[in-house]
């Protein structure tokens, strides 16, 4: 890059590239991956038909979850000689599901320059053309594989009052979003499918209105799930959650029971009325 600077550290430019649509990627970017002394990156094969793609023959170097710590005192090494180095992973944003942190998180100790390239994310992508509310919204990351564990971490999940996203493998979709309907409710949902590519499919609906269709094939592709919030879902409650959120609540918290009827309403999404009479068949108490 600029000759004037050899003696001083170069940058950290940790760049997005495309999510499929390889014209997905900013003039900025570009330039600065074509620039740079090295790139590193996830797959070394896969950037290689990115840069091909626009003539960039900037070298690359491999820096991938099982190397990121070794290939990072290498690359540091490099900018603290005063080379520019940018860091790429396989699709969209480094870090965001991706690997990419250890190497930052070592650059900012050291000192040096990180700086984004922003461009293509699958989840900011679904979020922006799925219609649900986006000023805020809860990022799950993949779900955990195990079906155990992902249970557990979705009962956490139950009362978030955002959009839901996560990322999922075309393996295990089915599974999850199984286990998202049993426990998080039959919620709106919109599937995002290969976005940007080929075959995108982005579908709207009930879960088990998608379920169904999935299951009918095998699923493919790369998938970014957004789940309606909580407080607008018909969640349904089986009598021992009424009763816990109830005991919680009037208990622990010392609410009325009106107070409490209206605080589990608001959670849920179900009428009050429906929401006070359970609670009065099941705490067996008058009315206040
Ligand atoms: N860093 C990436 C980003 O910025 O979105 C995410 C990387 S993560 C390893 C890969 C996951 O992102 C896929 O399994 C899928 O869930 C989601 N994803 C990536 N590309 C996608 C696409 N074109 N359409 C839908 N989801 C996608």
């Amino acid at each position: 890059m600029d000759k004037s600077a050899e003696k001083k550290p170069g940058t950290l430019y940790v760049v997005a590239t495309p999510i499929g649509n390889l014209e997905d990627i900013t003039l900025r970017a570009l330039r600065i991956l074509r620039e740079v002394g090295l790139i590193a990156a996830e797959d070394t094969r896969h950037t290689r038909i990115l840069l091909n793609a626009h003539g960039i023959g900037t070298p690359l170097l491999s820096l991938h979850e099982h190397n990121e710590k070794e290939r990072s005192t290498r690359i540091l090494a490099k900018i603290r000689d005063g080379m520019s180095v940018a860091y790429v992973s396989d699709a969209g944003t480094p870090c965001i599901s991706d690997p990419g942190h250890h190497l930052v998180r070592a650059a900012l100790d050291e000192r040096i320059a990180v700086v984004p390239v922003p461009g293509a994310c699958a989840l900011a992508a679904a979020l922006s053309a799925g219609g649900f509310p986006a000023d805020a919204f809860f990022f799950c990351g993949f779900l955990p594989a195990k079906e155990n564990k992902r249970r557990r971490y979705l009962e956490t999940l139950r009362h978030v009052e955002t959009t839901l996203v996560f990322y999922e493998s075309p393996v295990r979709i089915i599974a999850a979003l199984k286990d998202v309907c049993e426990i998080l409710g039959d919620r709106e949902m919109v599937m995002a499918r290969e976005l940007t590519k080929v075959f995108e499919e982005i579908a709207r609906g009930k879960i088990s209105e998608i379920l169904p269709v999935l299951s009918a094939t095998k699923p493919r592709g790369e998938f970014t799930v957004l789940l309606e919030q909580a407080q607008r879902a018909a969640v349904s409650l089986t009598e021992d959650d009424f009763r816990e959120m109830l005991r919680q609540l009037c208990d622990e918290q010392s609410l009325s029971l009106r107070d409490a009827v209206a605080r589990v309403a608001g959670q849920t999404g179900l009428p009050r009325k429906q929401v006070y009479d359970a609670a009065l068949k099941i705490r067996r108490i008058p009315n206040p």
